[in-house]
């Protein structure tokens, strides 16, 4: 399969002017970890992004540029929750429709999320595959433009304007750090930060439990995996089987996968909330889970900007976390300090 152009700086730059003023251009700050990893590194707070993802950059421009007879047709997305609030609140904005699948394994404190935005909710099916297809079919009979949550150049050259900002304020990092799961973000962060300086190495990290970037990037194509709970449930779903984009941006962009197990997810966001003192769902512990497990080796005094991705987390589990409990995800117990049953 032809992969499409991948967006170019030019894009990206359109990009930053489309979402300037809707979107947060979002600070860079000093994380507690520096010490500890002996190097410096850096926090992009995308948690304090409209709609409390990064995915609102990429869901802005890709509305922002939707001809009127396309936008008055209205937007549908399939999500794990981020994209769909994201794509809810930008066609709020443009004061057109907007309908949002979403899995049964979407947590509710998104599903609200994407409802207080304005959209239409439709729960179908027990994985982001299923919501797609449900997409699909009101592409088709209902004439929606769908909005991919990543597969999309427009997307892309919207998620890239963060790796931009970094690159602007802070034109020595050396290593950026980027949570994982169709690449979107991690393809965009790439393009634009090569784009500045070529050598800036890359990383992305994901959660063992359904890779699907990973395991597709090993395979040398694009591959299936089965969806299962994570703590970093803003991390599932597959890559697209037939995917046009974002693939090939990761297999030609990325220095490194870094793989990480739900009890380091654990500690990640444990590590975050009482150390950086920073409210992030687990999808955005990835990196200080992969730091914390030694797993993420950074050459001493070098500079590292790691994406912290949202905020959208489930209070309850910030309350679990922050206590040392162990948290429910799936089946399985994950987690937990001890110091409550010491206590
Ligand atoms: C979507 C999402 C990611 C991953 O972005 P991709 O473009 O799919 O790789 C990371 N963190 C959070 C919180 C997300 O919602």
């Amino acid at each position: 399969m032809t992969p499409l152009p991948f967006p170019t700086l030019a894009d990206v730059f359109a990009a930053k002017t489309r979402i300037a003023g809707a979107a947060v251009r979002t600070p860079l700050v000093p994380s507690t970890l520096s010490d500890r990893a002996g190097a410096e590194i850096l926090l992009k707070l995308e948690t304090v992004q409209t709609t409390g993802a990064f995915k609102f950059r990429g869901a802005m421009n890709a509305v922002a540029a939707l001809e009127p007879e396309a936008a008055a047709r209205g937007v549908a997305c399939a999500s794990t929750g981020n994209h769909g609030r994201a794509v809810a609140e930008a066609a709020r904005r443009r004061g057109i429709r907007c309908v949002v699948c979403l899995s049964a394994l979407v947590p509710e404190e998104k599903v609200r999320g994407v409802r207080a935005a304005g959209a239409e909710v439709r729960r179908v099916g027990t994985s982001q595959d299923e919501a797609m297809e449900e997409v699909d079919r009101l592409a088709r009979e209902e004439g929606l433009v769908p909005v991919s949550p990543f597969d999309d150049p427009v997307v892309v050259a919207g998620q890239a304007t963060a790796g931009l900002e970094i690159m602007e304020e802070r034109p020595d990092v050396d290593t950026l750090v980027v949570p994982l799961s169709g690449g979107g973000l991690v393809g965009g962060v790439a393009l634009a930060a090569n784009a500045i300086r070529p050598d800036v190495r890359v990383v992305g990290v994901s959660m063992e439990r359904g890779a699907a970037m990973a395991e597709s990037l090993s395979a040398g194509r694009p591959v299936a995996v089965e969806e299962v709970a994570s703590l970093a449930d803003s991390l599932g779903g597959g890559i697209g089987l037939h995917n046009r984009l974002t693939f090939f941006l990761c297999r030609d962009l990325l220095d490194e996968v870094i793989l990480v197990s739900e009890e380091e997810i654990y500690a990640g966001m444990r590590a975050l909330l009482l150390s950086d003192r920073t409210v992030a769902e687990g999808a955005c512990a990835v990196g200080h889970a992969a730091l914390l497990a030694h797993k993420l080796a950074l050459p001493a005094g070098s500079v590292a900007a790691v994406l912290v991705t949202s905020r959208n987390v489930d209070p309850e589990q910030v309350a679990a976390v922050a206590a040392g409990r162990p948290v429910k995800v799936g089946d399985t117990l994950v987690g937990g300090t001890g110091e409550e049953a010491a206590g």
